[in-house]
C-alpha cells in the first residue's frame, strides 16, 4: 500500500472542522483517552494504553454501491484530516443493514479509497473494521437501555407508529406499549432476537419524549425484526439494529472522536448524544465520547452523485457501465484519466463549509490539467486525420527520404529526452487545419498559404483534391526548402500558423474516444427534472486518429498531452499495444466556461 499523500504546506482553504480540531487537540480535550487496540467497550479501552492517535476519524460507507466524487470529498477530508493531526483515519463498513450489502462493492470500496492514496494501517495495524462485528455490543447496550428504563418493546403497526409520531407542528402520541414493566420489555425483546415474533410485528423503541420538537427525539426505533441473510453474521440475528442507533455506538467503539457527516444529518446530533451519553453514564463506554460535526456536501456541476440515479445511468444502458469513463463513480474517474492527485486536490481546493455547495466541474478540470500539465510526457496526434501530401518531396529529397525530426518528451523536463519521428511525402493533418476559403483570422493552411509542420519544415498549400461530393479527400502543399526547425534557415521564411502531424508512413493508428460531459445542464436533475432529458447527446465520440511512433506498444493507464488538443489516458480495459486505445480526460482549457 502507497504512503498517504504528503501534507503540503500550502495556505489550505477555509476548513471549519480544521480549525475545531486544532484548537481541541491544542486543549487536550481528547488526550485522557485510552485505546484498547481493537474497537471494543469502555472497560477495553481503560485497560489499554494511552491512545497513540491524537484524533480518530472514519469513513463509513455502507457497502451497497460505487463510490462516486461525493464520497471522495468525504475520504479526503477525514483521512486528510487524521494524517494532519497526528491521528487515525478508519474505514468502516456501515453493514448493518443485511439486504444490499456486497461483497462486490466491499472490494471495490476498498480499492478505490486505496487508489486515491490512503492507508488505515498504521504502524502494522489495520483499521478496517465492520460494524456488523459489533451486533453483540449493540444488543448488550439495549437490554442496558431496557433496564434503565429508557427503551421498550412497541407493538404498534407501522401505520399507527406513523401516525402517533405527529408532525412538525403536531406533538406525537405515546405508545399505549410504552409504559409496560421492565421484566416484560426484557421478555419481548429477547424474543424478538430468538425469532418468536414475525418480522415488522414490533420494534425496540427509545423512550424519550413524543412532544419533542425535534422529531428524532420522538421514541426513535432501535431494533426491528428482519429475517435476511447477513453476509458477515449469515443467520444468527433475526433482529437488526437501526441505522441512527448503530451508527453512534459504531463510532464509539471505535473511540472515534470527530465523526463527519453531511448536513442532513443535522437533526440527528442531540439524539446521537442522548443515546451515547445514557450508554457512558450506564458504564458500557468511556468519556470523551464522539462528537458529531456536519459539513455541507460536495456537489459537482454537470454530474448526479445519487446512487439510485447512478444505478439507473448504468441499467438503463445510458452509460457502459459503472466505469464508464463518463461517470463520476471514482471508478469512471480513474478510467477517464484523473489522477488521484488531482481528486484529492479537488476536495482539498474546496474545504469545508456549513452549506451545500456547487462546485464548477471546472474545477475538478482545473486539478487535472494542473498535474498534468506538470508531469504528462508531449505527444503529437491528429484525431480528425485528412492526408497533407507534399508534391514535390520527391523531386527536393527522393521519394524514399524520411526527413529525422524530434521534439521534447516535456517541455519543462530535459531529463525527459527527446521523442523521435520522421517527415515524409505524405502527413496526416487535422481536417479543420485546411480552409478551401479561409475565414478572417484564418492563418492555417488555405491555397497560397505558408504554415510550419511543427518540429519539421514550412510547406505551402497549393489546394486539395475532393471526392464527388465534394468532400476534402486530401490536401496539396509543397515543401519550403531549407526551412527545418532547428536549422539556420529555418527563421528565414516567417509564417503565422503552425500545426501538428503525424507521418503517414510512420503514425500508429488509433481509437480515441472523445468524452464530454454527460449532462448539458449544470444542473441536471434541478427542481425534480428528469436528468434522462438533459443527456448530452455527444458525451461520447469514438474516432480513428493517428499518433506519433513513440507511442506504439504502450502499457494501459499512461497519460500523455496531445498537443493542441488536451490530455489523454491509454484505456486500462480496452487498450492493447497492437490497437491503441485513449481515452480524452480533457482540453487543454476549459471549453464550458462563459
Ligand atoms: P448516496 O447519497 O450517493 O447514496 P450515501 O451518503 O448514502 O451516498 P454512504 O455510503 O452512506 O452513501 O456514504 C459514506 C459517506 O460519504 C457518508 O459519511 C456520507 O456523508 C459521505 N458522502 C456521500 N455523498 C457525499 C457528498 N456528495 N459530499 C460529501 N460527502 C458525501
Ligand atoms: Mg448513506
Amino acid at each position: 500500500m502507497s504512503a498517504p499523500p504528503k501534507n503540503d504546506t500550502a495556505p489550505k482553504p477555509a476548513n471549519f472542522l480544521r480549525t475545531l480540531i486544532e484548537r481541541e487537540v491544542q486543549d487536550g480535550v481528547y488526550a485522557q483517552r485510552h485505546w484498547g487496540g481493537t474497537p471494543g467497550d469502555g472497560a477495553h479501552h481503560a485497560a489499554g494504553p494511552a491512545d497513540p492517535a491524537q484524533v480518530r476519524l472514519r469513513f463509513p460507507p455502507e457497502p451497497n454501491g460505487y463510490l462516486h466524487i461525493g464520497h471522495a470529498k468525504s475520504i479526503c477530508l477525514n483521512f486528510g484530516l487524521a494524517r494532519d493531526f497526528g491521528g487515525v483515519c478508519h474505514l468502516r463498513f456501515d453493514d448493518t443493514n443485511p439486504e444490499a450489502e456486497e461483497q462486490e462493492y466491499v472490494d471495490a470500496i476498498v480499492e478505490m479509497v486505496q487508489w486515491l492514496g490512503w492507508s488505515w494501517d498504521v504502524g502494522g495495524t489495520s483499521h478496517l473494521y465492520y460494524a456488523s462485528n459489533y451486533f453483540d455490543f449493540m444488543y448488550r447496550a439495549a437490554e442496558h437501555l431496557i433496564e434503565a428504563g429508557l427503551a421498550y418493546v412497541d407493538e404498534q403497526s407501522a401505520d399507527q407508529m406513523r401516525a402517533n409520531r405527529g408532525d412538525f407542528i403536531t406533538p406525537g402520541t405515546n405508545s399505549p406499549w410504552r409504559e409496560r414493566s421492565v421484566a416484560d420489555n426484557l421478555a419481548r425483546f429477547r424474543e424478538m432476537r430468538d425469532g418468536q415474533h414475525a418480522d415488522g410485528s414490533m420494534v425496540l423503541r427509545a423512550k424519550i419524549d413524543m412532544a419533542s420538537p425535534n422529531i428524532n427525539l420522538r421514541d426513535p426505533a432501535l431494533y426491528r425484526i428482519k429475517r435476511a441473510h447477513h453476509h458477515n453474521t449469515g443467520d444468527k440475528w433475526c433482529i437488526y439494529p437501526m441505522y441512527a442507533y448503530a451508527h453512534p455506538i459504531e463510532d464509539a467503539l471505535e473511540n472515534i472522536t470527530h465523526s463527519i457527516c453531511t448536513l442532513e444529518f443535522e437533526d440527528q446530533r442531540p439524539w446521537y448524544d442522548w443515546l451515547l451519553n445514557k450508554l457512558a453514564d450506564g458504564g458500557l463506554l468511556n468519556r470523551p465520547l464522539p462528537k458529531q460535526h456536519e459539513f455541507g456536501r460536495l456537489n459537482l456541476s454537470y454530474v448526479v452523485t445519487s446512487k439510485r440515479k447512478l444505478r439507473a445511468l448504468v441499467d438503463e444502458h445510458i452509460v457502459e457501465g459503472w466505469d464508464d469513463p463518463r461517470m463520476p463513480t471514482l471508478a469512471g474517474l480513474r478510467r477517464r484519466g484523473y489522477t488521484p492527485a488531482a481528486v484529492r486536490k479537488m476536495a482539498e481546493d474546496t474545504g469545508a463549509s456549513k452549506t451545500n455547495a456547487w462546485i464548477d466541474y471546472g474545477v475538478l478540470e482545473g486539478a487535472v490539467r494542473g498535474d498534468l500539465e506538470a508531469q504528462a510526457p508531449r505527444a503529437m496526434a491528429v484525431i480528425d486525420p485528412v492526408p497533407l501530401k507534399l508534391g514535390n518531396w520527391a523531386e527536393l529529397f527522393g521519394a524514399a527520404h524520411r526527413e529525422p525530426c524530434s521534439a521534447p518528451a516535456h517541455p519543462q523536463h530535459p531529463e525527459l529526452g527527446q521523442r523521435q519521428f520522421s517527415l515524409g511525402p505524405e502527413v496526416w493533418i487535422e481536417r479543420d487545419d485546411f480552409a478551401e476559403t479561409p475565414p478572417k483570422g484564418f492563418f492555417r493552411l488555405f491555397p497560397g498559404n505558408k504554415v510550419r509542420l511543427k518540429y519539421g519544415m514550412v510547406v505551402e498549400c497549393t489546394g486539395c483534391e475532393k471526392d464527388a461530393d465534394g468532400r476534402v479527400v486530401a490536401v496539396l502543399a509543397n515543401v519550403v526548402p531549407d526551412t527545418k526547425s532547428g536549422t539556420p534557415g529555418a527563421d528565414a521564411v516567417k509564417v503565422k500558423g503552425t500545426i501538428t502531424w503525424v507521418g503517414v508512413h510512420d503514425g500508429v493508428a488509433a481509437t480515441i474516444n472523445l468524452y464530454d460531459r454527460l449532462f448539458t445542464e449544470a444542473q441536471p436533475d434541478a427542481g425534480g427534472r428528469d436528468f434522462r432529458e438533459v443527456l448530452n447527446p455527444s458525451s461520447k465520440r469514438v474516432v480513428q486518429g493517428y499518433v506519433e511512433p513513440a507511442l506504439a506498444a504502450l502499457p494501459a493507464d499512461v497519460r500523455f498531452q496531445f498537443e493542441r488538443h488536451g490530455y489523454f489516458v491509454t484505456d486500462r480495459i480496452d487498450h492493447r499495444a497492437e490497437a491503441p486505445v485513449f481515452n480524452r480526460i480533457t482540453g487543454l482549457r476549459d471549453s464550458w466556461a462563459k
